[in-house]
């Protein structure tokens, strides 16, 4: 019985969309269509790997046109659908790609990009060429076949059918031709075979479609006779997978067309990783790094390669061929020494997985190590949009990977006006300089505006700017670089004093111990009240011993971690008026001081970035000491 079923509105918008298209790649829906037939045939494959009886002995796609009909018919052998899976399917919008599509499309009313390209928009970029489309199928899984139909519009019927034959038929209806838009040429021999070279020449199947072929003219023709021709079906496409390919068979131009192609970018990515591995182990990879993070970027499940062995597909996103910090990187990795049936609970524990993956991780990281060598800028570029996974890779696990990836971490510093490496930072140290010092800053500005900076500037030492939220914690885990140990300009002792001038604080703390000791009485908050010896000018600022700082307390709160609070020492610098006048007043009148230690305080967590925690109190005692001093 045909039951008639309508569109839900996501897929409508979809469909007007492909209906009312200006794009001028309207080709690719024929790479979408080979994809899924392609998709098709590996589930079939894979499922005749433990149900024989579900095996084909010739799998291929076919691509026949029909010129006095005007139709374009693509045809598989795979595993077909059944009537659930043709609504859920065809008659819904199942893949993300297509959602993402929408959305990116309606926040971009007129794109300038071609941006179909970058998307996977499958089945439905077919109506950007077709008028109406009959799907043919009968699945592998349940036997049953159906013909599901649309013109694209409201609705889409579906009803059963009778079938021979596993696998889909897609039969195309091509839209009228129109002054701008020629439909026919997608029925020409030659632009079926373009279109396959260009989109799908990988392809694991036999594409094929009715090829002209010219025959010998009878010997009693005349010189004006048309040469006889006959059709024979050919193969259209390479098959060989590039990868397996020898790397120096392979030109970058190949390797970047399969690469847009297969996941789905529109840009040639930043770089290409071709390895062929022969020995204990025989594998081939291609690994690539976006240009610019692909859409399901951000989402951790979706990271891992695609896994084929002996060139026969077995899963996508594999997570065990690369760790997490990596998950930027596309690509695949075929390996003869798996076996067919090889599930996702086997990776795991599979020694030969666990080998390749350490090796591609190898691979990644000195290819990564090389373009920082060779090609500055292309590292820079990369580095903005992946730094910071190198950043957590450094990080995670206590630091097992800090010795492969801390040089390939580039931060920002105060005297230089690129971003350098530890070792580039270690080289122009100043004599006498022991340690790398770092602040936390959105930019040089804000680091030199630092009180804690005093010292620092006076000794022309150079400061790393730390920027990201991983960016202190990753240091903490390194805690040193070649002999010499990270410091933050705000936290513990920086060192920068003689011992001499040291000495001289220590003495007048021991001297003024009466006023540190009323100040801290005043200050329960702080853990401390110490003398400086960091500041020069400002009166003075806040830090906290080593371990966990301001910036960490802030990073960590927002993943509420509100309980993590850092230390907070109060450094006072005693050659400052303020100080002095301080000393004068307090031994005036003990009890003006907790408001002058308050008011110090408090200016000292706003330098930091923090704000009062009672800034009305804060207000009013500004007030009470204006008003005393406007009117002396
Ligand atoms: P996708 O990007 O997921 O392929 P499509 O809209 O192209 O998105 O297709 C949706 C789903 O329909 C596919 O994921 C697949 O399950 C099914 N499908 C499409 N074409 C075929 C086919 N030729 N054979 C079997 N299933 C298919």
């Amino acid at each position: 019985m045909k039951e008639t079923k309508k569109f839900k509105t996501e897929t409508k918008r979809l469909l007007d969309m492909m209906i009312n298209s200006i794009y001028t790649h309207k080709e690719i829906f024929l790479r979408e269509l080979i994809s899924n037939a392609s998709d098709a045939i590996d589930k079939r494959h894979y499922l005749s790997l433990t149900d024989t009886s579900k095996a084909c002995d010739e799998y291929q796609i076919l691509i026949e046109a029909d010129r006095a009909n005007r139709t374009l018919t693509i045809t598989d052998n795979g595993i077909g659908m059944t009537k659930e899976e043709l609504v859920s399917h065809l008659g819904t919008i199942a893949k993300s790609g297509s959602k993402e599509f929408l959305e990116q499309i309606q926040n971009d009313k007129a794109p300038e990009v071609d941006i179909i390209g970058q998307f996977g928009v499958g089945f439905y970029s077919a109506f950007m060429v077709a008028k109406k489309i009959d799907v043919f199928t009968k699945s592998v899984e349940d036997g049953t076949a159906h013909r599901f139909s649309s013109e694209g519009l409201e609705s889409y019927s579906i009803e059963p059918v009778e079938s021979e034959v596993y696998g889909t038929k897609i039969v195309l209806y091509l839209r009228d031709n129109t002054e701008e838009e020629n439909y026919d040429h997608f029925l020409e021999e030659y632009e079926i075979k373009e279109l396959v070279k260009k989109y799908s020449d990988y392809v694991r199947y036999p594409i094929k479609t009715w090829v002209t072929k010219y025959d010998e003219k009878p010997a009693d023709a005349k010189e004006d006779d048309e040469t006889p021709t006959h059709l024979e079906l050919e193969t259209i496409n390479s098959m060989i997978p590039i990868w397996k390919k020898n790397k120096n068979e392979v030109t970058e131009e190949e390797l970047n067309n399969f690469y847009k192609n297969k996941f789905m970018d529109y840009q040639d990515p930043i770089t290409t990783i071709h390895v062929n591995v022969e020995g204990m182990l025989t594998y081939n990879a291609l690994l690539f790094i976006p240009k610019k993070p692909i859409y399901d970027f951000g989402d951790r499940n979706e990271r891992g390669l695609q896994l084929y062995t002996k060139g026969v597909f077995i899963l996508d996103k594999c997570k065990d061929l690369i760790p997490e910090y990596l998950r930027f990187v596309k690509g695949l990795v075929d390996s003869a020494d798996l076996p067919l049936n090889i599930s996702r609970e086997m990776l795991q524990e599979d020694r030969a997985i666990k080998k390749i993956a350490t090796n591609v991780e190898k691979k990644i990281l000195s290819e990564l190590a090389r373009m920082l060598k060779n090609d500055r800028e292309k590292y820079e570029e990369f580095f903005n949009d992946y730094g910071v996974n190198l950043k957590y890779g450094l990080y995670e696990e206590y630091g097992a990977k800090k010795d492969s990836l801390k040089d390939l971490i580039i931060l920002s510093s105060l005297n230089e006006d690129k971003r350098i490496t530890f070792a580039e930072y270690k080289e122009k140290m100043k004599e006498g300089q022991k340690d790398i010092y770092y602040a936390v800053g959105k930019d040089k500005d804000a680091v030199l505006n630092l009180p804690q900076m005093d010292l620092i500037k006076n000794k022309e030492y150079d400061v790393l700017i730390l920027k990201d939220d991983v960016d202190e914690f990753m240091l903490q885990v390194l805690a040193e670089y070649d002999g010499c140990h990270f410091k933050s300009i705000n936290q513990g002792d920086l060192g920068l004093i003689d011992e001499e001038e040291s000495k001289k604080i220590d003495e007048m703390k021991e001297s003024k111990k009466d006023l540190l000791e009323a100040m801290k009485q005043a200050l329960p908050e702080c853990k401390d009240i110490v003398f400086s010896k960091r500041l020069v000018e400002a009166p003075c600022c806040l830090s906290t011993p080593d371990g966990l700082s301001f910036e960490m307390e802030r990073v960590l709160s927002q993943q509420n971690h509100r309980e993590m609070k850092a230390d907070r020492i109060l450094e006072i610098n005693p050659n400052h008026e303020v100080f002095k006048a301080m000393e004068q007043a307090y031994q005036k009148d003990a009890t003006s001081l907790p408001k002058y230690a308050k008011l110090l305080y408090t200016q000292a967590l706003i330098m930091e970035g923090i704000l009062p925690t009672d800034p009305k109190e804060f207000s009013n005692t500004l007030c009470e000491l204006m008003m005393l001093s406007l009117n002396q």
